[in-house]
């Protein structure tokens, strides 16, 4: 047996991280590629009304599937989690993308097919609606802004992996832009998190304000338009969910919702990409979006996307939040 732990995370959220090289000075942030303006209107400096919010809980509820009983191996079965309703999560003072920072960053690192280039450049759009704000694609970082000593071949699997530390704490941090509300980096290398880790999905500082997320794992997206939409499905619900975690959104104990958290790849398939009524109203607080203007635009995407499931669920909550009116 090998000492090596055996375990897959599905995404690792550090609270803090520290790193010597903090102490160096900053390196700046490389320069946009290209720039997707918030929506019209909307004023990011601002959060949204929780009471006009709380509304539309009452309202979308009747749409959303209570979670059920963990299966063996999933998340709750091996995590313990209150969960965070709306009206907690306003008592928490969230972290929100106001003021100041209220850029996404989105940074591709090393070297990607075109496929892979294209679900990058999707995915920067669906931070834009889902957050309504303003995204900027960074020109690439190449590979070697990870060294040696930060790469890995896996022993048993033999394939490449670089080290998501290093990621968040040597190369993302330094660059962090004076008004990014999240930084990201996006990989199609494989990640590992440091000794005694198989893999990581992806890693996030909670409080650092920096991601890194690996499509990898994803499926080949070159393969069929099918295995496209399929990488492209499972990186927006990394992208999403982790960002989510950035604006203080915990995981969601209530519903099937894409704040669930999840341990291996069939519960993550298994979760929506939209969120439950009460973290689709944190969403909107936290971003000040109008929860309606912001479902179209979702609608329109997976229309375009033909994220048919998506598409669905959309539709059904506009109509619903309409109706109330
Ligand atoms: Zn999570
Ligand atoms: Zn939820």
């Amino acid at each position: 047996m090998a000492a090596r732990r055996l375990v897959y995370p599905f995404v690792l959220a550090l609270v803090a991280c520290s790193s010597p090289l903090l102490a160096e000075a900053p390196v700046s942030a490389p320069a946009v590629a290209k720039s997707i303006a918030a929506p019209r209107g909307v004023r990011t400096s601002r959060v949204g009304d929780p009471t006009a919010l709380a509304r539309t809980v009452t309202r979308l509820k009747p749409l959303h599937e209570p979670l059920g009983k963990p299966r063996p191996g999933d998340w709750l079965a091996q995590h313990k989690e209150a969960g965070q309703l709306f009206r907690q999560y306003l008592r928490e003072r969230p972290v929100t993308p106001t003021g100041k920072r209220s850029t996404i960053y989105v940074q591709p690192l090393g070297e990607f097919t075109a496929a892979e280039r294209r679900i990058v450049e999707l995915s920067a759009e669906y931070l834009s609606i889902y957050f309504t704000r303003q995204v900027k694609i960074l020109k690439d970082l190449p590979p070697d802004v990870v060294p040696a000593r930060a790469r890995r071949v896996h022993p048993d699997w033999k394939v490449k992996q670089i080290l998501s530390t290093y990621v968040l704490n040597d190369v993302l941090k330094p660059r962090l832009p004076s008004d990014a509300a999240a930084y990201i980096a996006f990989t199609a290398s494989d990640l590992w998190p440091g000794e005694g880790w198989n893999f990581v999905y992806g890693q996030a500082s909670l409080r650092g304000r920096v991601g890194v997320w690996s499509i990898h794992r994803n499926g080949d997206p070159e393969e069929s338009e099918e295995r496209f939409r399929v990488c492209l499905r499972r990186t927006l619900k990394t992208a999403t969910h982790e960002t989510g975690h950035m604006f203080s959104i915990r995981h969601c104990t209530a519903y099937e919702c894409n704040m669930c958290g999840s341990n291996h790849r069939e519960e993550s398939d298994r979760h929506p990409l939209y969120l439950c009524c009460e973290c689709h109203a944190k969403v909107c607080w936290a971003t000040n979006a109008e929860p309606v203007a912001r479902l179209r635009r979702l609608a329109k995407f997976s229309r375009t996307q033909r994220l048919k499931s998506e598409l669905e669920y959309f539709e059904k909550a506009i109509e619903r939040l309409e109706s109330g009116r």
